[in-house]
């Protein structure tokens, strides 16, 4: 028997639960994909934060790439919570267990007063800067207003933070965070090229703001001029998308790798020794965390800085940019990190090696029974460390390799 578009609401009213504006606004932040199921031109004049496009028309093609796990809960919406509702019934007839549309639609949205974001257009001038990104398919005009809107936190502005700096200014990252209270000494210049002799003396940070500026004036720099520790590293990774770390102890690279695993900020992070260094992009949960690799500081005679050992200034500069490429590709969401892969460089033979990483099911940060204790306000106790204790890679999670690490 033909159906009539009456019919055909009515049955879907029946299969599809329907939420309101407010209570999908009330939903904590990551407890479903809201996934907006408009043309692409209703999208561009508005659209709820951090939700999802894909087109009713695309949606069979599309959806599983934003919503890959068909027992998450996903809320789709139009503009007045019909087309979501047959949305929602392709999805289930997909396997989807637990999707809802919701009721009234963006218009509805507006209409509860709750706010909503809408798409970076780029003006002439970010056309004409950006033109060769916005020539790849893989970041375009999307990808291009992505990096604008993105936030990157570097710590440490120096030979690794260097190119680090400049380049992710270069790119549009919209938003750069420096963490440095040193000053730019001349011994600096060797390598930590984002300063310069005429800036020596002064603070790192703002030499490195002078610089990030004058490349591209449109960036904006936070200056985090103190020293990150455990009472402040909450407050300065707040808020940023990816952190690339150039620190060089271990105390700070486990208060980093702590902190960063607890807010799901992934950490790209790269060291240097002599003609050696080494890279590995930290993804919360998707690979090993810091702590998973090394449980525990070698003891500081084990593990010189640059200053002891020396280091050849291009190294840190081939490391910082790779840091940076990883940095690119999670603020695009393209590509394969270096997520449980360690990648060993070394300048003398221009050779690259990788080892393969392995996440510890006991580590007391990452692992499912320090998310839970976390959770319940009573986290796992993690090994004491020396206050200074620098570098050096021991061999936890190295399958046997032991690799020198220092300081940029
Ligand atoms: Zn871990």
């Amino acid at each position: 028997m033909p159906k009539s578009f009456a019919d055909l609401l009515r049955e879907a009213r029946t299969q599809i639960r329907e939420v309101t504006p407010l209570e999908v606004s009330a939903l904590p932040k990551g407890t479903a994909v809201i996934v907006d199921v408009r043309e692409e031109y209703e999208w561009e004049q508005g659209y709820i934060p951090g939700a999802e496009h894909v087109s009713k028309g695309y949606l069979e093609q599309a959806i599983e790439e934003v919503a890959p796990d068909r027992d998450q809960p996903v809320v789709l919406y139009c503009a007045g919570g019909i087309r979501s509702l047959f949305a929602a019934q392709t999805m289930q007839e997909m396997g989807y267990t637990d999707v809802a549309s919701m009721s009234a639609g963006f218009q509805g949205w507006k209409s509860a007063g709750l706010p909503f974001d809408k798409p970076i257009t780029l003006s002439q001038d970010q056309k004409q800067r950006y033109s060769r990104h916005l020539l790849i398919p893989e970041v375009g005009s999307a990808g291009q207003a992505r990096l604008l809107a993105s936030r990157a936190l570097i710590i440490g502005a120096g030979g690794l933070g260097s190119p680090a700096a400049l380049y992710l200014a270069a790119a549009g990252v919209g938003t750069i965070g420096l963490v440095d209270f040193d000053i730019v000494d001349v011994s600096n210049l060797q390598r930590q090229i984002v300063h310069t002799t005429a800036r020596v003396g002064e603070r790192k940070v703002e030499s490195a703001s002078v610089a990030i500026k004058a490349l591209n004036p449109e960036i904006e720099v936070v200056a985090h001029e103190e020293m990150l520790g455990a009472a402040n590293v909450e407050r300065i990774i707040a808020g940023y998308d990816v952190i690339l770390d150039g620190t060089d102890t271990f105390e700070t690279r486990y208060i980093l790798n702590d902190a960063a695993v607890a807010a799901g900020i992934p950490v790209i992070h790269a060291s240097v020794f002599r003609f050696e260094g080494q890279l590995t992009t930290f993804v919360p949960y998707e690979g090993p965390c810091y702590r998973c690799l090394y449980p525990t500081p070698p003891p500081p005679e084990l593990a010189p800085g640059c200053s002891v050992a020396g280091v050849l200034g291009v190294v840190p500069g081939i490391l910082g940019l790779l840091q940076t490429n990883e940095a690119l590709k999670v603020l695009l969401g393209i590509g394969n990190t270096l997520a449980g892969r360690l990648m060993l460089f070394d300048a003398l033979e221009t050779e690259f090696t990788e080892l393969q990483l392995r996440r510890d099911p006991r580590c007391p940060v990452c692992s499912d029974e320090a998310v839970a204790a976390r959770a319940a306000g009573r986290p796992l106790a993690t090994t004491a460390m020396g206050a200074d204790a620098p570098f050096l890679l021991t061999t936890t999670g190295l399958a046997g390799t032991i690799s020198p690490e220092a300081r940029a």
